[in-house]
C-alpha cells in the first residue's frame, strides 16, 4: 500500500485564490481593503525571508501590505509603540510581529500588545483563551492548516483518535484545541511521554510538530492512518556531499508512505498552508473590524 500524498501546496494555492476572490468582493462592495502589516526587528536571514514572501503574498491577494523593519538594537518600548500605533491604525486589519525578537526583549510582552481582533497570527492570550472556550477569535495559521488538509482527506473527523506530538504554544497546543472541537478523541504527546511509539499505533491521525528530523518512524503507524507531519528540519549540505540543504519532516516519510492512508510531504505540505492561513485570517479580521460578513469563499 502507498499512501495518499497530501498536496499542501495546491490546497494552499486555493486557499490563496479564495482569498483574493474575497478581497476583490469586499473591495467592490464594502469599499474595504484587508491590510496586513509585518514588522521584522533585527537582520535575521530566515525572518527577511518569511517576511519578504508574507509581504508579497499580501499584495498579490490584493490586500494591502504593510513592511516595517527596525533595526535588532530597536528598545522594546520603541517596538510596543510601533504596535500600539498599528493597533489604532484602521487601514491595518491584521498584525503580525515576525519572532524571534532580539534577546533583550519579551516576545510574550510585545505579542499581547497586539490587539486581539487584529491578532492574524493567533499568538495572543486572549486569543488562546477563545480557542480554548469555543469562542469566536483568530486561530493560529499554522493549526488551522494543519485542520483544513485532515478535514479535505478525511471529511468528518468525529470520534477518530488523534495524536498530537508537540505541545508548543505555536502548534501542538492549538492544533489539539482545534482537533477536539472537531470531536476528535485527542492525545498528546511530548518529550516526557512514555511509549510514544505504542501510543502513535492507536491513533487514526498523528500530527507530528516536534522539530526533530525524521523521528516517527513507519512501524510507529497504524495502516492507513493519516499523517500530517508539521516538522521542518534543515539536513545541512555537507551530511549529504550535495550542494544545497535539504529540508525533512519529523516523519520519516519514506518509511510512513508505505503504512499511512495520506501524509502530508516535506516541503510542500503543511508549510504552504501557513501563509495562505494568515492571509485568509486578515479577511477575516477585517470583516470583523468592518461589521461586515466574511465572505462566502472563505468558509471551511
Ligand atoms: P517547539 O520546539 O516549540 O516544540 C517542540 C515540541 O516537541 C515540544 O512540546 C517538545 O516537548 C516536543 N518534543 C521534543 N522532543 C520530543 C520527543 N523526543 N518526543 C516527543 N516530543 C518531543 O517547536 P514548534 O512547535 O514551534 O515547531 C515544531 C516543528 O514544526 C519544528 O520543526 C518547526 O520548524 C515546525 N514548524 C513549521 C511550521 C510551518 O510549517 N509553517 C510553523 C511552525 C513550526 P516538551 O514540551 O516536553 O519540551
Amino acid at each position: 500500500m502507498t499512501a495518499q500524498i497530501i498536496d499542501g501546496k495546491a490546497f494552499a494555492a486555493g486557499v490563496r485564490e479564495r482569498v483574493a476572490l474575497a478581497a476583490a468582493a469586499l473591495k467592490d462592495k464594502h469599499g474595504l481593503t484587508p491590510g496586513l502589516a509585518v514588522v521584522l526587528v533585527g537582520e535575521d536571514a530566515a525572518s527577511q525571508v518569511y517576511v519578504n514572501s508574507k509581504a508579497k503574498q499580501t499584495a498579490e491577494a490584493g490586500m494591502a501590505s504593510f513592511k516595517h523593519e527596525l533595526p535588532a538594537e530597536t528598545p522594546q518600548e520603541d517596538l510596543i509603540a510601533l504596535v500600539q500605533s498599528l493597533n489604532a491604525d484602521p487601514a491595518v486589519h491584521g498584525i503580525l510581529v515576525q519572532m524571534p525578537l532580539p534577546d533583550h526583549m519579551n516576545e510574550a510582552v510585545v505579542v499581547n500588545t497586539i490587539d486581539p481582533d487584529k491578532d492574524v497570527d493567533g499568538l495572543t492570550a486572549i486569543s488562546a483563551g477563545r480557542l480554548v472556550l469555543g469562542q469566536e477569535g483568530l486561530v493560529p495559521c499554522t493549526p488551522r492548516g494543519v485542520l483544513m488538509l485532515v478535514k479535505d482527506t478525511l471529511g468528518d473527523l468525529t470520534g477518530l483518535h488523534a495524536l498530537v506530538i508537540g505541545r508548543s504554544i505555536l502548534v501542538g497546543k492549538p492544533v489539539a484545541q482545534l482537533l477536539l472541537a472537531e470531536n476528535c478523541t485527542v492525545t498528546m504527546a511530548h518529550s516526557r511521554t512514555k511509549d510514544l511509539p505504542g501510543l502513535c499505533r492507536q491513533a487514526d491521525i498523528v500530527v507530528a510538530a516536534v522539530g526533530r528530523e525524521r523521528m516517527v518512524k513507519g512501524d510507529w503507524l497504524k495502516p492507513g492512518a493519516t499523517v500530517m507531519d508539521v516538522g521542518i528540519n534543515r539536513i545541512p549540505a555537507s551530511e549529504r556531499g550535495e550542494g544545497k540543504t535539504r529540508l525533512v519532516g519529523d516523519v520519516d516519510f519514506d518509511e510512513a508512505v508505505k503504512v499511512a492512508g495520506a501524509i502530508t510531504p516535506v516541503p510542500g505540505g503543511i508549510g504552504p498552508m501557513t501563509v495562505a492561513c494568515l492571509l485568509r485570517n486578515t479577511v477575516i479580521a477585517a470583516c470583523r473590524q468592518a461589521g461586515v460578513p466574511v465572505p462566502a469563499e472563505l468558509d471551511g
